[in-house]
């Protein structure tokens, strides 16, 4: 096209430039604003798995999205870190972790030595008694490191797509965010929702002193009534028959984490409501996802979501996907069938939406905060060479022994490692009197040399944008926050990980910034979405100024993505 001259071509370009816009214009601008905009979040879903198992669906659920709306089908999270307060809060934010400030589910405050939890917050504790943390029953070690049951949004340094519905709406949309994970409620309510999230101690659905003084009445008589309870005694069992499941002969496998009582094979019993691992084990199977189902029909109905003219908003964020993709792997009977019944859960929500609030007023966009890798053992059976990290190896290399003797240090250099981060001894290397960022430069340099890592990048390199224009390093920047990135970042080589959680070993840990992990689906419908399925690369920083603009409101104040321009064209 470059090479016609005529001097018409500058005229019909800019016609044309002109009716595009306007056309994008007309479609944003006209269309009636939706009573409801429902953001879900499913954790862990990896971008090829609704096309894996499209074909096993119902009617309702995922095929409702997949079969009338529009389908990103090259969608990638942008930033290095997949994990779960990363991903979500870079859905509600459009922003990367660089700006948003949630750069890891755990890092170190430098001030108290201390590691922080992403959304503790002591001001603010739960508001019922005894429902934080049960440290001896928690299998999320990031959990385990709150040292108070305090949560609040306060972390989040810029404001969600969901502040902006309230701040452009004066005040009058409703803002609710459900998940059985704090970090998937909180960060996607935002600065000015309303966050309930589960409690596996207390099998109830909990917030904090920051969004209530007390509960509204249906949230008592919901935990009143004992939902979990109907689980007690009961196991979960295969929805099918195996034969019409991929993973139908791959039941019992090596790799599979063996919970007590639960076990490796179908039915997996969910035990006694008194038994110790009880509230654990409704959020390692599809129960999870059911009672925040459950609980979230039950705000619908009660908080009168989507029944006037200004546009609500709820965000459901389904953990369950992650948890037994962890404890399983996401090529497992277990996580197959999990998908499954998401897909029930799925068709049964859009259904009680579709009679309290009409899905032709509800515009619905799912994504998910990160996917996964195959377990290694699975890959292993494949022929695939294949283990996880063993991390004690690392702290044994002589080469750091080397280093330290090199730089006369004669005390620990390195403070701590919580993944992806690794933090150096600063007031050690102060004491000695070296220079922090060619200490960083040396260690990085050692340990990119060690055995499954495939880049340690240093904080000073990044700081001054003294590293290689490739997309992994770029996404190791977009992951930098100064005030709270330890000194090196560790990316470890494809199909590698550490799978230890305290001492229990799961099947995968997610995180890394490989396409497996960063690749998620991005799923708009209702409110007149065409059906259309996009293989151009796009990112999840560009779902939340594509709500801002349905919902004419400002994007959010931290947001890089540029809205998805498929969505308003019919
Ligand atoms: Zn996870």
């Amino acid at each position: 096209m470059t090479k016609i001259k005529t001097n018409k071509y500058p005229v019909y370009i800019s016609l044309a430039a002109l009716l595009c816009c306007l056309s994008f214009s007309t479609a944003a601008q006209s269309r009636e604003k939706p009573r409801l905009i429902l953001q879900i979040t499913v954790d862990q879903l990896r971008g090829d798995i609704p096309n894996r198992h499209y074909h096993q669906f119902g009617e309702g659920g995922f095929r409702y999205l997949m079969d009338s709306g529009t389908i990103f089908l090259s969608a990638n999270h942008g930033h290095a870190n997949t994990e779960t307060i990363v991903g979500h809060t870079t859905l509600a934010t459009g922003a990367d972790p660089a700006i948003h400030g949630m750069i890891g589910n755990v890092w170190l405050d430098r001030s108290s030595g201390e590691l922080n939890y992403n959304v503790e917050d002591s001001r603010y504790p739960i508001l019922t008694q005894d429902a934080g943390v049960d440290k001896k029953t928690e299998i999320d070690p990031t959990q385990r490191l709150a040292r108070s049951d305090g949560r609040s949004p306060a972390a989040i340094l810029v404001s969600t797509f969901s502040d902006e519905l309230k701040i452009g709406l004066a005040g009058k949309s409703k803002n609710f965010a459900v998940s059985v994970k704090d970090r998937g409620a909180i960060s996607m309510a935002g600065h000015s929702g309303k966050a309930f999230w589960f409690s596996k101690k207390t099998r109830q659905f909990v917030s904090s002193k920051f969004y209530y003084d007390t509960y509204p009445e249906w949230v008592t008589g919901w935990n009143a009534a004992k939902p979990a309870a109907r689980y007690a005694d009961e196991p979960w069992q295969l929805l099918n028959d195996k034969s019409i499941y991929l993973f139908g002969d791959a039941d019992d496998r090596p790799y599979e984490t063996d919970l007590p009582g639960f076990g490796r094979i179908f039915p997996h019993p969910y035990g006694k409501t008194d038994g110790k691992l009880f509230g654990t084990l409704l959020t390692l199977s599809p129960a999870g996802d059911e009672l925040t189902l459950d609980f979230a029909k039950t705000l619908i109905t009660n908080e009168d979501i989507g029944q006037d003219e200004i546009t609500d908003y709820l965000s459901l964020s389904f953990s369950s996907t992650d948890y037994v993709g962890h404890i399983f792997g996401p090529s497992s009977l277990e996580s197959e069938d999990n998908i499954l019944r998401l897909d029930q859960t799925l068709a049964n929500l859009f259904r009680y939406i579709d009679e309290h609030i009409g899905l032709e007023k509800t515009l619905i966009v799912l994504s998910a905060d990160h996917g996964a890798p195959e377990a290694p053992g699975y890959l292993a059976e494949l022929g695939f060479e294949a283990d996880y990290i063993h991390p004690e190896s690392f702290e044994k290399e002589e080469a750091l022994q080397r280093l330290k003797a090199r730089f006369g240090i004669g005390e620990e250099l390195i403070a701590t490692f919580f993944s992806p981060y690794l933090y150096l001894a600063r007031d050690v290397i102060e004491k000695v009197g070296l220079d922090l960022a060619q200490v960083q430069d040396a260690v990085a340099m050692e340990i990119s040399r060690f055995d499954g890592v495939a880049l340690a990048v240093s904080s000073t390199a990044l700081a001054q944008g003294n590293i290689p224009d490739s997309s992994l390093y770029n996404s190791v920047k977009r992951n930098f926050n100064p005030d709270r990135s330890g000194d090196i970042y560790l990316v470890f080589s494809p199909n590698r990980f550490i799978n230890d959680f305290d001492g229990l070993n799961v099947a995968v840990t997610h995180g890394s910034p490989w396409r497996y992990d960063t690749y998620v689906p991005i799923m708009f419908a209702g409110m007149g979405i065409s059906h259309k399925k996009i293989t151009r690369p796009v990112e999840t920083v560009d779902i939340a100024p594509t709500l801002s603009l349905i919902a004419g409101v400002k994007p959010p104040s931290g947001s890089v993505g540029a809205p998805l321009m498929e969505v308003f064209n019919p």
